[in-house]
């Protein structure tokens, strides 16, 4: 009998249910025993505990969870309980300027639940201190800082040169119950240094018939100390086809030697040591109509800007005439600050962009040493371990305490007792090109010690040592994103080195070193080392060594060695890195892999690897030169590819037989200049032909999906490929 919500007694139709917490056992209800639970009236039998969850009394309605397991409001009795995620694995950061994007691996368990989300906090961090506060409004995330179902966040608009703490959480539905465990992982960035925002707005002071006078509020993000302004001027009606470009220290211009009753056209940009942000968008002003009378002070600026225009108009013309019009010197404007570059074809080069010095062209050796590295006390050095060989002497880890600046992990290459002179200066030579860089993805120079012995050379110090033997150790233990994260990392350290016309030479995993933040950086300068140091580098018939493997065809032939034939070797570096560490070209003798390579064979894709990554190191093995990518498109590309991570889900399948290289001679691959013209030309021939073996039933399904890889443009403008018979192609 039940008692209806009117007190009366209701008689059950039908048979006896048994209760909560009681089961039916033939006509008689029984308490569920201990262990089980029955949450709802009924005759169905007692349940067992679900994992995680107990019932220490008999005739329970339902579980309690075990001590740290929790079950969430909306989850059924019949759920296990479950525990919040551990923390999220590899974060690696991956630093463009004054943004960053984050990259996590999933947490290694998910607490028994689907719904595992992330969430990002921003600190800023100040330097010595060791102290963070939040990061302010300004900072921007993609897509957004709280409920991350992606293991990937950009951060943008941060501070340049400034240190921030990016905790990152891993939450599921039964994290809010267990407030006190939050489970995050910290990563520590410095930002780079960044250009100034454009300058927004430009006031008109004064306008008279030949000149005007301008000033500017300071860029809304510096992004360090402006050094100067670059203000370019032309007459509306002349399209940019000649302008005139002055430079300011401060933030006003006067505008001379102008024509009157003219429209002019302007943009002004502001340069810090990172070199010039964007222009401000252009602004139009006004001279004065010819009737405009001239007073004293107008006719003295027009005599001076009649007398410069003159100087610049003839100066222009000496140096057209010497130069072909390709480069135009300076001459002083009436303002002290400012010089005039007049220019005609819109053709410009600015100066203060800084190039690689030799150091062997310096007469004296150590002159170069002590211009680009900073002399170390040895007291500040304390040595703590060996961790490698160098071809020297020993590279060991220690820390560096500078007075007034806070201790830093570094690593101490020393060249060993009994040197030769010569051995001396090829030692140093390493330190006098590396500290001419200054990038987050080379490997930085901290300073030498050459006045006392032993003589060291001291960088940062890279926790995880040289990449080739990171990746064996850790075989399969990346994910994709991570891997790509690594390989443009590479690629932005190289972009630097080829815009400072440095040529690297023995591009090679073995020469990346990898921190504790799986940041890659360039390392193994010097310009003996190619020759010497490299175990990997073999005597060629032209005399010299050369690591075979990584090295263009050119180089190896006749030693041209350029940013293409590096751009040759970093398609190797993707390759070994794709692979795990594995040795390119395998066990083939150096012989057979010159043979090989220049027969048009080339390694196939390694396991697992995404065709538009083995599309990239197709190009970059271009036998033509000129046809690889360049450093500045490589690191768009893999821009692109970590923004649209569904890029990387077509992988490109190696040949059943393994260790096969694949023959590129098939087809000849300059005759496709683009990608349109490769599939173009793929329409025309029969399809079982052109991919036998792969999984596409049709051309044009190939066809298509092969253009969904290149993913609006992810491809340089390099020739095309043909895709090998011997390779297939399937989806994820
Ligand atoms: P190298 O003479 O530059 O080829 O260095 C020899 C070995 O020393 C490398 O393979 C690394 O294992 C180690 N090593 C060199 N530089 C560093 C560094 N900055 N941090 C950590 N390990 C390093």
């Amino acid at each position: 009998m039940y008692c209806s919500t009117e007190g009366e007694w209701l008689v059950p139709i039908g048979k006896c249910l048994c209760d909560i917490g009681h089961e039916s056992r033939g006509v008689t209800c029984q308490v569920c025993r201990p262990g089980f639970y029955k949450s709802s009236p009924g005759n169905l039998r007692c349940s067992k505990c679900p994992p995680h969850s107990h019932a220490h009394l008999e005739g329970s309605a339902h579980c309690s969870c075990e001590k740290n397991f929790f079950r969430s409001e909306t989850d059924p009795t019949s759920m296990a309980c479950t525990r919040p995620p551990s923390s999220p694995r590899n974060v690696i950061s991956i630093i463009n300027e004054t943004s960053v994007i984050l990259d996590w691996g999933w947490p290694a368990d998910s607490g028994g639940r689907k719904d595992v989300t992330f969430n990002v906090v921003c600190k800023r961090c100040s330097a010595g201190k060791r102290q963070c506060e939040a990061c302010r409004g300004a900072v921007r995330f993609l897509p957004r800082p709280t409920g991350l179902s992606n293991t990937t966040v950009t951060v943008a608009d941060l501070l340049a040169h400034t240190n921030y703490t990016f905790e990152i959480e891993a939450l599921n539905g039964v994290s809010p119950l267990a407030p006190a465990h939050r489970q995050f992982t910290a990563v520590t960035i410095t930002t780079n240094q960044a250009a100034p925002s454009p300058v927004t707005v430009i006031r008109k002071d004064r306008t008279s018939r030949n000149s005007i006078s301008l000033s500017w509020l300071e860029p809304e993000r510096p992004n360090g100390i402006i050094l100067d302004y670059e203000v370019k001027f032309y007459e509306k009606q002349e399209q940019e086809t000649s302008y005139t470009i002055l430079r300011a220290k401060g933030t006003n211009v006067t505008l001379n030697g102008l024509k009157p009753d003219t429209v002019y056209l302007l943009q002004i940009r502001a340069r810090t040591a990172a070199g010039y942000g964007a222009s401000s968008r252009k602004f139009e002003f006004e001279t004065s109509p010819d009737s405009f009378s001239i007073s004293g002070e107008n006719s003295q600026v027009m005599l001076i800007a009649i007398s410069s225009a003159v100087a610049i108009i003839l100066l222009s013309v000496v140096v057209y005439l010497l130069l072909g019009s390709r480069f135009c010197g300076y001459s002083k404007s009436k303002h002290p600050d400012e010089k005039r570059l007049p220019f005609g074809n819109g053709h410009l080069r600015l100066p203060g962009i800084q190039t690689y010095v030799d150091p062997h062209t310096y007469e004296d050796p150590s002159q170069a040493i002590h211009e680009f590295a900073r002399e170390l006390d040895a007291s500040c050095i304390a040595i703590d371990k060996v961790v490698g060989a160098g071809e020297f002497g020993e590279v060991c880890s220690g820390r560096l305490k500078q007075p007034s600046k806070k201790e830093t992990s570094v690593a101490i290459k020393t060249l060993k007792a009994g040197y030769t002179e010569t051995q001396r200066r090829d030692f140093l030579s390493e330190a006098s090109i590396m500290g001419q860089f200054d990038h987050p993805n080379i490997i930085r120079l901290e300073g030498v010690v050459t006045r006392s012995k032993p003589v060291m050379i001291v960088t940062e110090y890279m926790e995880n040592g040289s990449l080739d033997s990171f990746l064996r150790r850790h075989d399969a233990q990346f994910t994709v994103i991570q891997l790509v994260g690594m390989l443009r990392g590479i690629a932005s350290g190289m972009k630097y080195l080829s815009d400072m016309g440095y040529v690297h030479r023995d591009l090679a995993a073995r020469n990346i070193l990898v921190n504790s933040n799986l940041v890659c950086k360039v390392s193994d300068f010097g310009l003996s080392r190619v020759l010497e140091d490299d175990p990997e580098a073999a005597y060629t018939t032209r005399g010299g060594k050369i690591p075979i493997r990584w090295t263009a065809p050119e180089a190896i032939a006749y030693r041209k060695f350029t940013s293409a034939s590096d751009a040759w070797s970093y398609g190797i570096v993707v390759w070994e890195v794709m692979s795990y560490g594995e040795r390119p070209y395998w066990e083939m003798s150096n012989q057979d892999v010159i043979k090989a390579v220049d027969e048009g064979y080339r390694l196939p894709p390694p396991m697992d690897c995404p065709a538009t990554l083995y599309q990239l190191m197709l190009d970059c093995w271009q036998k033509e030169r000129n046809n690889r990518p360049k450093f500045d498109q490589i690191v768009s590309i893999l821009d692109k590819l970590i923004r649209n991570p569904g890029s990387l889900k077509i992988i490109a399948n190696a040949p059943s037989r393994e260790n096969m290289l694949l023959d590129r001679t098939g087809a000849d691959i300059t005759t496709f200049r683009s990608m349109r013209d490769w599939l173009e030309s793929m329409q025309t021939l029969p399809c079982k032909d052109i991919f036998n073996g792969a999984t596409y039933s049709s051309c044009n399904t190939l066809a298509k999906t092969s253009a969904e890889i290149y993913l609006a443009e992810v491809r340089p403008a390099a020739t095309c490929p043909e895709w090998e018979p011997a390779m297939g192609i399937t989806t994820l």
